[in-house]
């Protein structure tokens, strides 16, 4: 385990989280992951910190408005938000990570098109949900 910092794109908001330097991340096509080009880093919520930017942070739901889509109001980058999946956890853009701690990265694809249906089939080592079982 290692301590990554990472934020958004002006720096109002940032993070460390406790995770391996090698990251194994979900890449979901739903419909606003694919718009956004988020990579998925589930941890729960007692490795992650939030460092500052509390009171930047906007927040957009739909569907079922479990998932709390947190955007920095200043830049609009979604740099960490609380997924549907976990909603006890955080999901981290790996995307938006500082470089220095991340030695690899392996992207494992996710069909959240189909939630309700990969969601039934279990979470994976990654602490995402997915087809492979
Ligand atoms: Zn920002």
């Amino acid at each position: 385990m290692v301590v990554h910092r990472g934020g958004c794109h002006c720096g109002r908001v940032r993070f460390e989280v406790e995770a391996p330097s090698r990251l194994t991340v979900a890449e979901c096509n739903c419909s606003i992951c694919s718009k956004s080009g988020y990579l998925h880093l589930i941890v729960p919520k007692s490795r992650f910190r939030l460092l500052q930017g509390d009171d930047a942070l906007t927040t957009y739901t739909f569907n079922t408005g479990t998932a709390k889509h947190l955007f920095c109001s200043t830049c609009g980058v979604k740099s960490f938000y609380v997924p549907r999946s976990h909603p006890d956890g955080y999901s981290v853009n790996v995307r938006c990570l500082d470089p220095g701690t991340v030695e690899a990265i392996e992207v494992e694809p996710f069909d959240g098109r189909e939630w309700e249906k990969q969601y039934a089939e279990g979470r994976t080592a990654a602490g995402w949900v997915t087809a492979r079982t």
